[in-house]
């Protein structure tokens, strides 16, 4: 068993794959080709976004956006402590300070309660600057972007979405990556819509940042790569990445409605025994990962244990909260708690999630999950 079946996806979609890449090899487009600008103008328009930029991965992908808002030194930028370490990586490379903020106990998304207070606390305890809202749609689910908007709005603070995992991902009709002033997404190949190597893209309504951003990730370009205004970055989609992932357009829809229905069941398999995803009204994931809570640190290494021998995969996102990796050494907010953080990384497991698994797949990795409690 896979836990992301990339392989059964190739196999299904061989034929169109192998030409899409083909006809680049034949144009030898590698840098900017046609596909690129192609892809830019179909996931604006699948996100309902104006401007969207692709770029080399999804960590320079939220580098970008920092760098097209002008963050540093003396700002805060406010992370969740439950996340991929580049969603705080980059607010330090950029010179700024992350603030971590601990996450709600059902979704894993960062807590709007928390949020509010990490600000407060940042506004009577610093100097700082509070500037931007680092929301990350996790494990699929879009962030409470009501909310988080009202707090942005309150303390006049910009909203990068991070939806690296959440592309595909809905709150009503509005898809994910049209929630933050810019959000970003990656195209890793285990990501919801994965390319075959690295990629990324920025999303903005902005035509000013669209601007800006369209500078910084070719090396802060003027009026060409040899007219450089401001320092930037040699960050591009590959035109190779661009022909595959134009062709997994096509199905992504599709692969999250069957996301769906895997998680549906593993749900209605597991609910009664372990803790699982709570998926609030009106949100829709796109079930980057589906990850249960076992009731404490020993029964989750017993569980990962006993599925590898069974041959089923299973994988801990996160381990560490962000707050005590070892990179964010000087991290020094210890009035902060990290409570459903820190319980959440000694307690969770994520289970195999692909489009490619059936029903019988999932009884019999929940029916193992029962025989360990
Ligand atoms: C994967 C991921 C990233 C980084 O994307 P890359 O393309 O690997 O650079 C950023 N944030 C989150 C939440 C992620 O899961």
């Amino acid at each position: 068993m896979e836990f992301r079946d990339l392989k059964h996806q190739y196999q299904l979609h061989k034929g169109e794959i192998d030409t899409a890449i083909q006809s680049v090899l034949n144009n030898a487009d590698f840098i900017n080709g046609s596909k690129v600008g192609q892809l830019e103008t179909e996931l604006s328009q699948y996100v309902g976004v104006k401007n969207c930029i692709t770029c080399a991965n999804g960590t320079d992908a939220l580098q970008l956006a920092l760098m097209t808002w002008n963050i540093g030194k003396g700002d805060v930028v406010f992370v969740p402590d439950f996340t991929f370490f580049s969603s705080g990586e980059v607010v330090s490379l950029v010179g700024a300070t992350p603030v971590f903020v601990d996450i709600d106990e059902d979704t894993y998304n960062i807590s709007p309660k928390s949020l509010e207070k990490a600000i407060e606390y940042i506004v009577k305890n610093t100097d700082l600057k509070p500037q931007v809202i680092v929301a990350v749609d996790l494990f699929g689910q879009p962030a409470d972007f009501s909310q988080i908007r009202k707090i942005a709005d309150k303390y006049n603070l910009f909203i990068l979405e991070d939806a690296a995992q959440g592309f595909g991902g809905k709150i009503g009709e509005k898809k994910a990556c049209s929630f933050g002033d810019i959000a970003t997404t990656s195209f890793f190949p285990a990501k919801p819509l994965g390319c075959y190597g690295d990629g990324g893209a920025v999303f903005t309504n902005n035509d000013e940042w669209a601007g800006l951003l369209r500078s910084y990730c070719v090396h802060g370009k003027g009026q060409d790569k040899y007219d450089n205004v401001r320092i930037g970055m040699n960050s591009r989609l590959d035109t190779l990445q661009a022909a595959v992932l134009l062709v997994k357009m096509k199905f992504f829809d599709d692969e999250i409605t069957k996301c769906n229905q895997i998680a549906e069941e593993y749900t209605r398999c597991l609910k009664d025994i372990v803790k699982v995803p709570i998926v609030r009204d009106g949100m829709y994931s796109s079930w980057a990962q589906y990850t249960i809570c076992f009731q404490n640190n020993t029964q989750r290494e017993n569980a990962i244990e006993i599925l590898r021998e069974k041959g089923i995969p299973s994988a801990v996102y996160y381990r560490k909260p962000m707050h005590m990796q070892e990179a964010f050494g000087e991290y020094k907010f210890t009035e902060l708690d990290y409570m459903i953080t820190e319980e959440t990384c000694s307690c969770c497991l994520s289970l195999p999630m692909h489009a490619y698994l059936n029903i019988t797949d999932i009884e019999y990795i929940s029916n193992i999950v029962k025989l360990i409690l």
